[in-house]
């Protein structure tokens, strides 16, 4: 028998002691996760939790696969990436066949907010340039470079008057509450367009452009139609790159696309990618074409010493494997499809729902006080997250306004769990909250 867990130990007032005050943790009174098990979480007290946010967590919680492969390569082997050993090759060769074949070269982090960043580098150091175009309400990331392309009020209220000079930003291309909404959406692509060419003739050619395929942040809306072929093309006439980051919309969590950029039918020059990679462990990636790749060296070389260790190697090869073949791409399609219907039913009988967003395993519900003004129902969306803890489901908000459910569970979701959130959410909504 296991061995009883620890309690009523004084572990998150210490945690409070201890660790930065900025970092945070979901809830005020959060419980304490002590295991996972595919899409549930289970606290102290042996509550099971549903978790209908995680991600990271893309393959499951505690998939025996990824923990069997972790612990055997650390049993045999864990150095950093100067060696020379065969698990780092296997990876990005399978990594570089989920993409189109002129993106081929690999280059191994450890974080989305540093594969963001080296994607940044690369263009500049492809294009001997500085300037970067970036869409506003988005997170990239907390280094240097990924933060300072990063706009999302709701993470830094600041954000848009503190860009350094060479970071210029288009309008978040949101059709549902974005400042073009509906069918006026398409104006977002030649506004931006417009914006990119009027750096290019005042002498601020940019480096590159770099943005959501699919806007995850502002929890799940798709770009209007067209939009990333209009602005890479822009980018592309004036001699800079096209920066995807898929860090949170790709691998296979949008059911029908494996990538983002897919949905929007376009090939970026550099994509970002990690989170849902490694199933939790860090593992971050940056793919490329050679001949951007090559140009690094104009800064130098490039070392991390854990990106693609022997250990996050087979991680992610583990985690290539169980999605393949446990078809969780195909799950992602046919669960994200049923939940996005029966989300849209409630929108039916709680007015404030304002929209539902999104594909596959990627949705958001929006919150409003007033269908025609959008008026973000931001308290409420905090106290409907709180009251379906009390229901035993995890959700938190996203979005500028935090107004957003953010739906992005573990790819191996079932039915039955995610029509458990759906009857939860529609009992807090009908109760009150
Ligand atoms: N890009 C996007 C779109 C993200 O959502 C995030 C994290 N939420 C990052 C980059 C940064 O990733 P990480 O937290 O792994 O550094």
């Amino acid at each position: 028998m296991a061995p009883p867990l620890p309690r009523g130990d004084d572990i998150l007032a210490r945690r409070h002691g201890v660790l930065a005050e900025v970092q945070e943790h979901y809830y005020d009174t959060p419980p304490r996760i002590e295991r996972g098990w595919r899409e549930y979480l289970i606290d102290l007290d042996g509550r099971v939790y549903l978790d209908m946010v995680n991600n990271v967590a893309s393959v499951g919680h505690a998939h025996p696969r990824v923990a069997d492969a972790a612990t055997r390569q650390l049993n045999l082997l864990n150095t950093n990436s100067r060696f020379h050993y065969r698990v780092i090759t296997e990876y990005a060769e399978r990594i570089a066949q989920t993409l189109p074949a002129e993106l081929d070269t690999v280059f191994f982090v450890n974080s989305g907010s540093e594969a963001a960043d080296l994607a940044l580098r690369l263009a500049m150091a492809s294009t001997g340039r500085t300037d970067i175009v970036a869409m506003r309400e988005a997170y990239h990331g907390w280094t240097f470079a990924s933060d300072a392309v990063s706009t999302s009020i709701a993470d830094n209220p600041n954000a848009l008057a503190t860009r350094p000079e060479w970071v210029h930003t288009v309008a978040a291309a949101n059709p549902y509450r974005g400042i073009h909404r509906g069918d006026d959406a398409e104006r977002y692509g030649p506004e931006a367009v417009a914006v990119i060419d009027h750096l290019a003739a005042s002498g601020h050619a940019p480096a590159g452009l770099i943005c959501e395929t699919f806007f995850g942040n502002a929890g799940g809306v798709a770009l209007p139609p067209g939009y990333l072929a209009q602005v890479y093309e822009a980018i592309r006439r004036h001699g800079g790159l096209a920066i995807a980051d898929e860090v949170q919309v790709g691998f296979g969590r949008l059911g029908e696309w494996f990538w983002g950029f897919e949905q929007q039918r376009v090939v970026p020059d550099i994509v970002a990618v990690a989170k849902s990679i490694g199933a939790g462990h860090p593992i971050g990636a940056v793919i490329t074409r050679r001949e951007i790749a090559d140009r690094y060296r104009t800064q130098g070389y490039f070392f991390s010493s854990t990106g693609g260790s022997p250990v996050s190697a087979a991680i992610g090869l583990a985690v290539l494997d169980v999605i393949e073949q446990e078809g969780l791409q195909q799950n992602a399609r046919v669960v994200g499809a049923h939940l996005k219907r029966r989300l849209e039913r409630l929108a039916e009988s709680h007015p404030i729902v304002g929209a539902v967003h999104g594909a596959g395993l990627y949705l958001g519900v929006e919150f409003v006080r007033d269908r025609i003004t959008l008026e973000p129902a931001t308290d409420e969306t905090a106290a409907i997250c709180d009251r379906l803890l009390t229901l035993g489901v995890i959700m938190q908000p996203t979005g500028d306004y935090l107004n957003v459910l953010k739906i992005k569970p573990p790819l191996c979701v079932s039915l039955e769990s995610v029509d458990y959130f759906v009857d939860s959410l529609d009992r807090v909504l009908t109760m009150g909250w």
